[in-house]
């Protein structure tokens, strides 16, 4: 049993196969999936779907990339649909210095904002971080981000950084990106974390895993993250299927599987 705690289920990439995306997910053992919303329209559409489905649940906020795009009264009309019982989280927030679509001044405004609106909502933050460790963190420490604590998805970072996070309150969620050849460091970094600091996702339909590698993601093949996770640190899936979705349920307050 598994869960994939990053997926962009609502993007034009799962229109055609929805439900047979989730159903391949289900035979796969990924039993719950949290799908995230980067902008207001992708907000609605990711909670319609966490509606439709027993298992799915939703995480909403305004990804870095659009920062630039939204304001005040988008901000008050995602607070209003995350008091949903079905929304999780408050993600994906946080700065991505890598592409830059919208300029980092607005990047770390809008950062701050949403770290203040998660802990008023009392939902755990989703954080996404690109060539931009040093600013997250010193914007996370300044915000008290920690009395909330979350997730940093997609982690790429090094050992330092993870503990760093790990200090803070934040559990390292692992993509299909430690799959690849070249991911060497990851894979140092992720046979030394603590069990309880442990997460896999897909960020589907991005980042797919080998043997996928380039093709579409999709929430099944968080399958084969773990079985790297399991495979670097010594353990059996199982175990690792156990410990990363009591750490998922834990962090997201879960009920289900
Ligand atoms: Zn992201
Ligand atoms: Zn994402």
């Amino acid at each position: 049993m598994l869960i994939d705690t990053h997926a962009h289920l609502d993007l034009p990439e799962f229109k055609r196969d929805l439900p047979q995306v989730i159903q391949r997910a289900v035979e796969a053992g990924v039993f719950t999936i949290l799908t995230v919303g980067i902008d207001p329209p992708s907000c609605r559409r990711t909670l319609e779907i966490a509606e439709a489905y027993p298992n799915i649940y939703a995480i909403v906020g305004i990804h870095p990339h659009n920062a630039a795009e939204i304001g005040e009264r988008d901000l008050a009309g995602l607070q209003d649909l995350a008091r949903h019982a079905k929304v999780k989280a408050w993600g994906e927030i946080g700065l991505d210095f890598y592409r830059n679509l919208s300029p980092p001044a607005i990047q770390k405004e809008r950062f701050r904002e949403q770290i203040h609106i998660g802990k008023e909502l009392k939902l755990p933050l989703v954080i996404h971080s690109r060539s931009a460790t040093q600013e997250t963190i010193a914007i996370l420490q300044e915000e008290r981000a920690g009395e909330q604590g979350g997730v940093i998805h997609c982690f790429s970072g090094d050992a330092k950084t993870a503990f760093r996070y790990l200090e803070m309150g934040f559990v390292i969620s692992i993509p299909g990106v430690i799959t690849f050849n070249k991911a060497q460091g990851l894979r140092e970094v992720v046979k030394g974390l603590p069990p309880e600091g442990i997460i896999v996702e897909t960020d589907a339909p991005f980042l797919a895993p080998v043997p996928y590698r380039g093709k579409r993601n999709e929430p099944a093949y968080v399958r084969l993250t773990a079985e790297t996770v399991a495979q670097i640190r010594g353990q059996d899936l199982s175990e690792v299927a156990a410990i990363t979705t009591t750490n998922a349920r834990r962090v997201f307050n879960l009920d289900t599987q």
